[in-house]
Formats: C-alpha cells, structure tokens, sequence
C-alpha cells in the first residue's frame, strides 16, 4: 500500500474507438471543456489540437499515441486527467498495445449509427487482454439513424461486455437535446447558442417511465456489490443516496464487472461535461490497479513495484518522439518511486545511465517544464542518447526490467530509394530515427541488390511511414510495391564439415567445423546453438564467434535472401591451428558452413498467414466467401448474429492486397474487414518454384 497518495485524483485514461466514430472530436471537445485548448477546432478543418502530425490530419485517422494532460473539477475536486491517445486501425496495432500497457481506464467511443464495428472488436479484446476497466460513449446522438438502446445491446451481444444504461437520450437525430442522468435523476439540457452551458431540469413528463425502468436496472446491476444495498432498494428505492450509487457504480466498473454506457453528440457540444464527470467518478486512480511486476536483471526474480512516491524509482517509455523543438522525447509512466528533472536514471534495457536534462507535462500544442513527476503519473522525458519504446528506466542501486510490450512481426516490406543521390545519407539517418520510435517498423539493405528495404504491419503502416519522410525530414523517395516478407527455413537434418584456409604471406586464417544442421525442436525460434564438442578440439574461445557467424548468416537463406525463422546447428567436432586460428577465422568458416550446407538441408520459403474478420450483412455472405476461397484461404468459422455474419478465416498475406478495395465493391461498402499476422507457413508447392524465380528477379 502506498504511503503517500496523492494522486487520488489522478487518471491515465485512453480513449479507444472505431475510425470515424468521433474520437478526434471528443478528445477536442474534452481539452475545450477542460480548459487548455483555446478554441473549438473540427476535425474537417483540419485544426484539432491533438493530431499533432500533419498526415494525420490528412487522413482523417489518429496514428501517434501521444499524451496529454488536463484538468477537470468534480465534486469540489480539482482533477488531472492524463490523456493517452489510441489508435483504432488495426495497422498499429503496436500503438494500440502500447498505450494500453500504461493507461488505468479507458472510453471507449461508438458511433450511434454504426454501432459495434469489427475494429472496436479488436481493440476491446486487447482491452480485455490488459485488463483495463472502461466506460461506454455512444456518439453521434445527433445523426439520421441514431439508436443508444441498439449499441447498447450490441456492446453486449458482440463484445460481451456487461452494459449499465448510465443516462437516457432526450430526443434524437435532429431532436437530441440532452440526456437525463440516471443516478441524479436530473435532465441536461444543451443550450445551442452557447456551446458551454446546459441547464439542469427535472425528467420531462414523457420520460418519466423509461427513466424509472433503467434506474431501476442500473439500481439492481450495482446492487450485488452489497447485501445490504439489494434490501433497501426492496424496501424503498428512493432511500439509497446519490454518492451511494456513485460509489458502488465505481467499484463495479474498476473491478470490470459493468460497463457504465453514456452518451452525446460531440460534434454538437452535447454530453461532454458529464463524461468528464464521468471520468472522475468512475475510473480507476492509479492506486486502484495492481502494482506493476519486475524482473530483477541480476536475479531474475520478480519484483513487485508498488505505486509509491518513495519507493526506488521504476518506470517504462511507451513512447519516443521527434519533437521539433526539443528534439528526442521519451514519453513515460512512472510506477514506483519519483524522479526529478536533471536527475541520473539506469535505462535497465540497454544497460546505460543517462541524465534526464528535463521533465514535462505535455499538452497538445503547449509543454510545461515540472521538477519531478511522481509513481501513478505520466511524463515526459528530455536527454536521452539512447532510448526506444519499451525501454524500463529505474533507480541504479534497484534495477529492474518492467514487463515489456509484446510486438507483432513486421509482415509487408517495400523498397525505397532518395529521388535525389543527395539524400542518401539523410535517408539512412531518417530511416533510423523512425525505427527507434516504432519497434515493428525494420529497415534493412538488400545484399545481394543493395536496396533499402523498409517492412512494417501493413500497406497504411508503410504508407504513412514514407510520407512522414517526405514532410518531417523532407527526403522524397522512390518506393516499390509493397511486397510480402518470407521467411526461410530448413526441412532435414544434414552434416556437413567445412574447412577454412588462407595463406597469405606471413599469418594465415584457419578453422575447420563439423556440425549437424536441422529444424529446430519445438517452441525454438531463432538459432538454437547446441555445442556438443569435444576434449578442447575446438578451443571454448572461439564457440560464441562460430554462433554469431551462424546467426548472421541466417539473415539471408539460400533460397530468396529472406531471413531463417529458425534453425538448429549442433556443433560436433573441429580442429584448430595455434597461430592461423582465431574468432574471425571461425566466424567466417560458420557463415561459409551456413551457405553450403543450408543449402544441402533442403531449405523452404515460409509466408505470413494472416487471421482475417469481416463482418458482412447475410446477403453478402456468399460472394465474401467465394472471393476468399479464390484466396487460398481456410475457413475457420460463420457466426450467424442478427441480420449479419462473422465470417473467420486464415489467409496468406500474399493473396490480400487491395482487399479492403474488393470487399468494399462485392458489398457495396457494407462489411468490413480487419486482418492480423498469425503465423509463417511454407509456401505451397504448386506456387513456390515461381515465386521464387520472381523473387529472384527472373
Ligand atoms: P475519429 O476518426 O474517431 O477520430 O472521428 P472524428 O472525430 O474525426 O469524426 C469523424 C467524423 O464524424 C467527422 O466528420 C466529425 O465531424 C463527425 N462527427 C464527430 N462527432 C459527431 C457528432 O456528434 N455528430 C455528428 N453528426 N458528426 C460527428
């Protein structure tokens, strides 16, 4: 328990939503309310405060996480809201991951129109997944087609989720003018002249009776948290107190049991105060989640990190930026402990102690320099030389490494050379920069070709990967068609022996190994090195240089230049020279070994399998599914929901480009799809021998 807290009314909070559901406009409207942001900005004027990243703007859709922090009064409390934005395209899924590893509650937004969107499916789950508490806002009260009571079961039906009707619409469409509060049993009425104001009103007439049935159902969804609360809301309904409702609402929501749904039209300034309140009421504060685990790098036991202002400082970068003004900036949380601006921290990931030159809270449009930021709260970091995503910071005499994001394998490559030779240079510098701040984004120089290769998640992902080139670092480039990134891999085991001789002049080179070289045992990825040599045939100080010249070899298999998922090399035998022999010598004999015997081992091509959703209303359901069998797809499942289906299957990623482009003409927009990278499977036969022949460039 934490002996200092005070960060009670505190919250880090995302805000997650389906592209399009009014994400963008919310979060303005929230920093409008809250007091920093200066002016109403829409988002088809392209001047909302939070999408900071011109593309963004662009495209309509929020890629970067960035945070920001807001204050809001609630109950005659002054509160800090930090503000962690969420992507909703499932080509960051990265961004999404990563926000939601450091946020203790999040909102989560719906379109009244559109509802439950396949997307919002992925993202809740990993919601799910990071077990973060939320509340519902279903938006858009205002468009033709608005139906609250229809989302609501549909966050039910599709998500699973166990929704709390917390207010009732008051009109719709063009009618909207408010919502009654269910727990103060009080309407809000929207003042359209004055975006600011709203009136308090007791429950029209005409909503008295609905607003009497779903108080009671909010009543009854809280009242298990209390024997004593289920027998008075029996006896007399009335006698249970507002705060009582509130508090028993908050502690069901923090432990995840409901989900609290609100809603408004954003756009139209309507139901953003009372979300804000919301937020307070029932979220969670940081002390409120379980503290964060550890791993002590000289141990390896796990540790415990309490969120403590003075416990020993522990904290992870959830985000590296470019900022043009400061130049580096690492976004992080803290979980334990404090630290202070000019203060020296351990980076326990790379292993380097850095001095933090200074320490903001951030704004959207405006920093704020602070002295130190404290365990529960979000920061932001400048000075760092060396620092990616992920990477845990903590006190030097407590080292310790966070649990650290899961990243998915970067699936879709393509080619990209400078329209100018002038560039080249500030290509590989640009190229840099962005992989530092997106570790599923990789670049690599083509051998064989000496081409720049960049690879990511997906199309959109590279896409806005090259436009950022072009206007942050101001390199236009020439790129290729995005193309799928195999992987190789061996099928038998096989032996081989390789002898390494020069003589040239004075000191030569020598090395000779004799090794087996295989599939690896299951669950291995990567190299596994086994070294079963022995009586000393091959001195012990040269085994890591015979792994590493496997490992690098590995980067490029003998049947395309793709890299090896895996491989086994069991070292069995050698011999050595006392004055040609050395870690080189060795080195380059494994990675000549590689080449022959890679080769001899009957090497194969893997390709991404990808898990693929769309929804489609049933009267689509067949040419969806006849259009993915062309695919080389496998069926997995149709699920049968009311006037639509979920169609499931695994797909090659190969056979996927341009989809979204055919689904949308096969259904006349109507379904949606969303795709991520399962696994690497080797690429049939019939196809494999032209493909590789392409792949090769002949
Ligand atoms: P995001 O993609 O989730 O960030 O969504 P945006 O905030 O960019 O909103 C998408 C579109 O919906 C924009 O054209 C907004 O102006 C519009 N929009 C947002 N909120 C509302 C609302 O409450 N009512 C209506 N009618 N339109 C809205």
């Amino acid at each position: 328990m934490a002996t200092t807290e005070k960060l009670i009314h505190t919250r880090n909070i995302g805000i997650m939503a389906h592209i399009d559901a009014g994400k963008t406009t919310t979060t303005e409207r929230i920093l409008y309310y809250a007091g920093r942001s200066y002016k109403l900005g829409e988002v088809h004027d392209g001047t909302a405060t939070m999408d900071w990243m011109v593309q963004e703007q662009e495209r309509g859709i929020t890629i970067t996480s960035a945070a920001t922090t807001v204050k809001w009064n609630f109950n005659n409390n002054e509160y800090t809201y930090n503000i962690i934005d969420t992507p909703g395209h499932v080509d960051f899924t990265v961004e999404v991951e990563r926000s939601l590893r450091v946020l203790d509650g999040a909102v989560a937004i719906f379109c009244a129109v559109g509802g439950v969107e396949p997307q919002s499916e992925t993202v809740w789950k990993q919601a799910d997944k990071y077990k973060v508490p939320r509340i519902c806002y279903v938006n858009k009260m205002d468009r033709l087609g608005a139906d609250f009571f229809s989302v609501v079961n549909q966050i039910e039906d599709r998500l699973g989720a166990n929704p709390i009707v917390m207010q009732i619409p008051i009109g719709v469409e063009a009618d909207f003018v408010g919502v009654i509060d269910l727990v103060t049993n009080k309407a809000y009425v929207w003042d359209e002249s004055d975006e600011r104001s709203f009136e308090i009103l007791e429950v029209p007439e005409e909503y008295k009776e609905i607003t009497e049935k779903y108080r009671n159902a909010l009543i009854e969804g809280v009242a298990e948290e209390d024997v004593s609360l289920m027998e008075r809301f029996f006896e007399d309904n009335n006698s249970i107190t507002t705060d009582e409702i509130i508090k028993f609402v908050r502690k069901a929501t923090v432990d995840m049991r409901i989900t609290p749904v609100f809603c408004g039209a954003s756009f139209k300034n309507k139901g953003i105060q009372p979300l804000l309140d919301a937020i307070a009421a029932y979220l969670p504060n940081p002390y409120e989640i379980p503290p964060a685990e550890g791993i002590d790098p000289n141990t390896g036991k796990v540790v415990v990190k309490n969120a403590d202002a003075n416990e020993p400082f522990a904290a992870l970068a959830f985000k590296i930026a470019t900022d043009p003004n400061v130049g580096r900036v690492a976004f992080f949380r803290v979980y334990s402990g404090t630290v202070h601006s000019g203060s020296y921290v351990l980076n326990c990931s790379t292993g380097k102690r850095e001095r933090i030159s200074r320490i903001m809270k951030v704004h959207a449009n405006k920093q704020e320099p602070v002295e130190s930021i404290e365990a529960g709260d979000i920061g932001v970091a400048v000075g760092f030389k060396t620092i990616r995503t992920g990477d845990t910071l903590c006190d030097e005499k407590h080292p310790v490494i966070l649990e650290s994001i899961t990243f998915p394998e970067p699936v879709v490559s393509i080619a990209v050379e400078p329209k100018t030779k002038d560039d080249v240079d500030k290509l590989d510098i640009a190229l840099a920069k962005l992989a530092e701040e997106d570790p599923t984004f990789i670049v690599k120089v083509n051998e064989e070709t000496g081409q720049t290769v960049i690879s990511g998640m997906g199309e959109l992902h590279l896409d806005v990967l090259v436009d950022r080139l072009k206007r942050e670092f101001n390199i236009a480039v020439n790129s290729g068609k995005p193309q799928v990134s195999y992987r190789e891999a061996v099928t038998r085991t096989i032996h081989h022996k390789e002898v390494y001789k020069r003589q040239t002049g004075g000191k030569g080179k020598f090395a000779d190994i004799e090794f087996e070289m295989g599939p690896v045992d299951e669950g291995f990825t990567g190299l596994q090195f086994i070294n079963d040599v022995k009586g000393g045939n091959i001195p012990k100080e040269f085994i890591p240089a015979i792994q590493k010249g496997f490992e690098l070899a590995m980067r490029n298999g003998p049947v395309a230049g793709y890299a090896m998922e895996s491989l086994k090399v069991r070292l069995i035998d050698g011999s050595y020279h006392t004055v040609d022999s050395d870690s080189l010598a060795f080195e380059i004999c494994a990675r000549i070994a590689f080449r022959e015997a890679a080769k001899k081992a009957e090497p194969v091509l893997l390709e991404p399998i990808m898990k693929l959703v769309v929804i489609s209303p049933d009267d689509y359901v067949g040419d969806v599914t006849g259009d993915l069998n062309k695919r080389r797809s496998v069926l997995e499942g149709v699920d049968a929901k009311i006037k639509y289906q979920v169609i499931r299957a695994r797909v090659p990623l190969a056979e996927m480009f341009g989809y979204i482009t055919k689904l949308r003409s096969l259904t006349s927009g109507r379904a949606a799809a969303s795709m991520e990278f399962l696994e690497y499977q080797q690429v049939p036969e019939f196809l494999s021998e032209d493909l590789i022949k392409k792949l090769k460039g002949y």
